[in-house]
């Protein structure tokens, strides 16, 4: 039987019209020392110090480069911990007590339109990377980089596809805080000198669609910005998949955006810019969804980076019933990664936790039907790769390419027999890195 789909059930039900709660007072948060893409870092701070919010506490060092770690709240330094990170390991984290002052470090001060009107690329590229602008979609890329390119840009693009079932923070991002969108990516377009803007949705997200193109008509009608919608399919929200469907870009496996004339940013991380550029501000808050059918009250939120998801959890009145477990997925369901603690907390990159029954699948065996094969958008073979694997034949992993799997988890999500192929598929990545 062979079940092609590239439809997967969205549950976005559950929190997209309800309106976003604000949690910015916690009383401690806990900061990611260490990520993905950095494995160091120095502290500047011991415990018992004072900070401020926004105050740069530290550096994490990457491979290529470093990115300042900053307060997001005011108060008094704690001890060093391990927390589990989205990458699904556990990684040093710092511990701010509140103080509930909310004093903002002497670098938290509005930047003027008109010094903001004559700041050129050099200029915008020093400002992301003083304040630590990331991929906050999920890459975790630092923004700085990406703004740097020497390049021809000629359309840059807001990614708010969303198309993660589950998810729907950006939605309400973009219902609360339009404006912010839109002035992160006019930010952009001034810096590559850039003629064309784009802000992508989902076909069916008429609301994001009115609110935008009123606000851009209203108030932004200089700017050459348009709205487009995307098919209802997954992963549209895949960047390469983005710029086919809008812009009919096509960019081949290995290449560069940038080398093709486009520039893709996701929303929180062009909110992030402006707020970066106008208000001199780091990333110190986010919106994020916290959701799942093992929470009573699933909604989305706005807090501050380092918050604790069992703090968000009694703020969502807790679990429904007496689970023995829970299953908690850092990230959508599709490319997130799941564990059976709920002792996590909201890092930059940190989209959504999704709390759930934990719910044993049994697998069966392979019945070559085809369906990752049909389904998969990188056009891969998941099945021969999962069996490469396991024969550790790495000569066919390679030949299969199984480097461009970009771990949209479809090929799981399809299976007839309800075997974790995709896993077999990261590890493949992993063995022929
Ligand atoms: S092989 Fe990778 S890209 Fe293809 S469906 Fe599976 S997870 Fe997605
Ligand atoms: S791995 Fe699953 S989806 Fe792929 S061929 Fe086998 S049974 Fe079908």
């Amino acid at each position: 039987m062979i079940k092609k789909s590239r439809k997967v059930r969205d549950y976005k039900e559950l929190t997209r019209a309800l309106p976003t709660q604000t949690y910015l007072d916690p009383e401690t948060v806990y900061i990611h020392l260490q990520n993905g893409r950095c494995k160091t870092y120095d502290l500047y701070v011991d415990e018992g110090d004072h900070v401020d919010f926004g105050e740069v506490i530290g550096v994490r060092h990457g491979g290529f480069f470093e990115q300042p770690i900053h307060a997001t709240i005011s108060g008094t330094i704690g001890k060093i911990g391990k927390k589990l990170h989205r990458t699904g390991r556990k990684v040093d984290c710092i511990e701010i007590k509140n103080d509930f002052k909310n004093t903002y470090h002497k670098t938290i001060t509005d930047r003027p339109d008109h010094v903001i009107d004559k700041l050129d690329q050099d200029d915008m590229v020093e400002i992301l990377k003083q304040k630590a602008l990331v991929g906050l979609g999920g890459s975790g890329f630092p923004s700085y980089i990406k703004l740097a390119t020497k390049e021809t840009i000629n359309h840059v693009v807001v990614n708010a596809v969303e198309c993660e079932p589950y998810l729907s923070s950006d939605y309400r991002l973009i219902l609360d805080r339009p404006e912010e969108v839109i002035m992160g990516l006019k930010y952009v377009m001034q810096a590559l000198n850039c003629e064309h803007g784009m802000i992508a949705i989902k076909a069916d997200k008429n609301p994001l669609y009115e609110v935008l193109t009123q606000v851009i008509e209203r108030r932004y009608s200089d700017l050459n910005i348009e709205v487009v919608r995307l098919g209802n399919y997954y992963p549209q929200g895949w960047e390469i998949e983005v710029f086919k469907n809008a812009l009919g870009i096509e960019v081949p496996h290995g290449e560069l955006p940038m080398s093709y004339g486009v520039l893709g940013f996701n929303v929180s991380t062009t909110a992030g810019i402006y707020n970066a550029v106008k208000h001199n501000l780091p990333v110190v808050e986010r919106y994020f969804t916290l959701t799942g059918d093992a929470i009573n009250y699933p909604q989305n939120y706005r807090v501050r980076v380092g918050t604790s998801i069992q703090d968000l959890i009694r703020q969502s009145d807790g679990y429904k019933e007496d689970f023995d477990e829970v299953l908690v997925v850092m990230g959508g369901p599709m490319m997130g990664v799941s564990t059976v603690s709920d002792d996590v907390i909201v890092s930059k990159t940190t989209t959504s936790v999704i709390v759930l029954k934990n719910t044993e699948y049994k697998e069966e065996p392979c019945v070559r039907c085809g369906s990752c094969v049909y389904s998969c958008p990188a056009h891969l073979e998941p099945v021969q790769i999962m069996n490469a694997v396991k024969r550790n034949d790495k000569d066919q992993m390679k030949s299969l390419h199984a480097d461009r799997c970009i771990e949209c988890g479809l090929c799981a999500y399809v299976c007839t027999s309800k075997i974790h192929v995709t896993d077999y598929v990261r590890k493949a990545k992993r063995l022929i890195r």
